[in-house]
């Protein structure tokens, strides 16, 4: 009997916990980090659904993310344990602050979960943009699939890959604060942007053949050659295979490209360069590929096809003569390698059967990248046979990065596409912002802000007056992407120095305390 009763007191219970209504309040939530163009809006979208959250998703112009969902504690808490624990491959997330809506400022959120507009206004620091990323397997798989839609689309990307650094203008990150503003998106293209179940489901770079960016191949004389872009790109992957040496239009910049394997090619664009034995970046075809040639460790395996895809100073193997010509990296025991990290690169390997190219910027050494298409037709004329082009803008140009394993530690010799503008977090915090602008050759700046010290990408030689416009141009665009302006200035002691001399002229417009180093 006794029993009977407390089933009958539990039962009742329940039944009353189940007709009250849930408390339930409204909860802020800023993630700092790299939380933007890393697929985290359509993560949350699809997390807060999942949840059975009502609210919303933002970015914010501090390259933040503000999310607002009505729930009781328990499920918000457990919706945000699921952001940390699920978030997008890319995405990193520094902080999430959360903030319950004070009385009175609270209002019962009647529709469902959405993805709000994007807003100007800046809430916190420490956000960042995220680097250009390498071509994702689903991508790869795509575009190599003749009953894919975007079957050999030199442009194909999606939110979890393609470029990001070198095509955003402003923040948010959004289409039309980045070079692909111009290109409006097809009918199909944006089906796909609005389907929460797709994986391009506000991808802001998304493309395709009838609405992305075109290429188009030229001769040295400027002159088209090719009816459509995959025409251009076949005809370019069968020229490379020729002999041919093509100007090819990436993301970051231009590169030089020719077949690795020809003397005769390797030496013709040696003569041409005036670089007599500076040794050459190769782009293998495969993982496999470069096995043949090089000795490779698992570390070095693990970076190389890693989404950053740098370039890995790789030790040749014996044998490397039969694959690769010696010419390419002249009395080195290394050979610098990289895997195609476009849709582009993976295409000219199409219709040949080359197993590398010299895949070098189009630029004399301690030069800037040519980053603009005219330019690249007026001053590399006299050293390509063709032009591999596309009509989107360079933004912030950004050469290959170059990695060493040594020991079994990363090394950089080079810190930049894939890297930048990620920060590197160090020990202490710093109570000024300060601008470092670093010596006279291989120059990249620093700014300092709080514990996040951001490098610049690679700028080059600062004797040069076009590196020290790009110095200035990529210095505004971190200021303006960080939202920061320096308290202190930080350069070299050698008075004669370009970077100095321009952290003078800097300390004396802003008036900014200045400190020689050395
Ligand atoms: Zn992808
Ligand atoms: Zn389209």
């Amino acid at each position: 009997m006794l029993w009977l009763n407390q089933f009958y007191i539990l039962a009742q219970t329940f039944l009353i916990l189940l007709y009250i209504p849930r408390f339930l309040m409204i909860f802020n939530i800023h993630v700092t980090g790299v939380v933007q163009g890393v697929g985290f809006r359509p993560f949350i979208y699809r997390l807060a659904k999942s949840h059975n959250l009502k609210g919303s998703v933002v970015n914010l112009g501090d390259a933040g993310v503000k999310i607002t969902v009505q729930g009781d504690m328990d499920q918000v808490y457990r919706f945000i344990e699921d952001i940390r624990n699920k978030a997008p491959p890319l995405a990193q997330i520094d902080e999430i602050k959360v903030e319950e809506e004070k009385e009175g400022e609270s209002k019962e959120l009647t529709i469902d979960f959405f993805i709000m507009q994007s807003k100007h206004e800046r809430e916190s620091q420490g956000s960042t943009i995220p680097p250009d990323i390498g071509i994702c397997d689903d991508c790869m798989k795509e575009l190599f699939d003749p009953n894919d839609r975007r079957y050999l689309y030199f442009f194909i990307t999606c939110t979890n890959c393609g470029p990001r650094f070198t095509i955003i203008n402003s923040l948010p990150y959004d289409r039309e604060r980045t070079s692909m503003a111009s290109f409006k998106m097809c009918e199909e293209c944006n089906r796909e942007y609005t389907d929460p179940g797709n994986r391009r489901f506000h991808a802001q770079t998304i493309a395709c053949h009838s609405c992305g960016p075109p290429a188009s191949l030229l001769d040295k004389k400027g002159v088209e050659l090719s009816s459509s872009s995959i025409d251009a790109v076949e005809k370019a992957s069968k020229l490379l295979a020729e002999g041919a040496i093509i100007a090819v239009k990436g993301n970051g910049g231009f590169h030089l490209a020719c077949s690795a394997e020809e003397d005769d090619v390797v030496s013709k664009l040696r003569r041409l360069l005036g670089r007599e034995q500076q040794p050459f970046a190769i782009m293998a075809r495969d993982l496999e590929t470069t096995k043949k040639f090089a000795y490779i460790s698992e570390e070095e395996s693990r970076l190389l096809t890693s989404s950053v895809k740098p370039i890995m100073v790789l030790r040749k193997k014996e044998g490397y003569d039969r694959l690769i010509s010696p010419l390419v990296s002249p009395g080195l025991h290394t050979i610098g390698v990289m895997l195609p990290y476009t849709g582009l690169h993976a295409l000219l390997f199409h219709e040949n059967s080359i197993n590398a190219f010299i895949m070098t910027s189009a630029n004399k050494p301690g030069y800037p990248m040519v980053v603009d298409s005219q330019e690249a037709l007026q001053k590399l004329k006299d050293v390509v046979d063709y032009f591999l082009m596309h009509n989107r803008k360079i933004v912030q140009r950004c050469d290959d990065s170059v990695v060493s394993v040594i020991g079994d530690k990363k090394t950089f010799l080079r810190r930049s596409r894939g890297y930048v503008p990620l920060p590197i977090t160090i020990r202490k915090e710093s109570n000024q912002t300060i601008l470092a602008t670093g010596p006279d050759t291989d120059v990249t700046f620093c700014i300092l802000t709080k514990n996040q010290a951001f490098l610049s990408q690679h700028i080059g030689d600062a004797s040069h007056h076009e590196t020290m416009e790009f110095f200035k141009n990529a210095f505004q665009h971190f200021q303006n992407l960080l939202d920061v302006n320096p308290s202190l200035i930080a350069c070299d002691l050698h008075p004669r120095f370009a970077t100095t001399l321009l952290a003078e002229q800097l300390s004396q417009e802003k008036n900014i305390p200045l400190v020689h180093v050395q």
